[in-house]
């Protein structure tokens, strides 16, 4: 099934400069900000400047440069953060069962306290 990306989400926006964000880093493929609605002390969201829907999506159609970027980018996001010594949390959610609200793929990095267990029963 092909992917088919919504240029009114809210992240196309955002990277278009209609919606303001409070920017963390910026690289030539990638962009990173705070979520606006933490769910930790540290919650930063980083996504490709590209149309990609989801992890998938990216994986199979991004370029190489987009694919090392990005990884690069959410690297150098934990180490700005400091987050190493104490550990952290990326989380990418997909599709329905992944409850992803925005289709854009994005990677929330989440740290700054204890995460607790991966999951919480549904
Ligand atoms: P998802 O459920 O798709 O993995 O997560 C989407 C995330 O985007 C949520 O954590 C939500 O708080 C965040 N978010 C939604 N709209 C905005 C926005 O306009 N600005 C920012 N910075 N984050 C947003």
């Amino acid at each position: 099934m092909p992917f088919e990306y919504d240029d009114q989400n809210i992240f196309a926006k955002i990277l278009r400069g209609e919606i303001p964000n409070d920017t963390v880093l910026e690289t030539e493929h990638s962009l990173a900000f705070r979520d606006i609605r933490p769910q930790a002390p540290i919650h930063v969201l980083v996504i490709p400047r590209g149309r990609y829907v989801s992890f998938d999506h990216f994986a199979q159609e991004a370029s190489e440069a987009e694919i090392v970027d990005f990884v690069r980018a959410v690297g150098e996001v934990c180490r700005m953060a400091g987050v190493e010594a104490d550990g952290f949390r990326l989380i990418a959610n997909a599709g329905k069962h992944g409850v992803q609200d925005v289709p854009h793929l994005h990677v929330h990095i989440l740290a700054g306290r204890s995460l607790g267990r991966m999951l919480s029963p549904a």
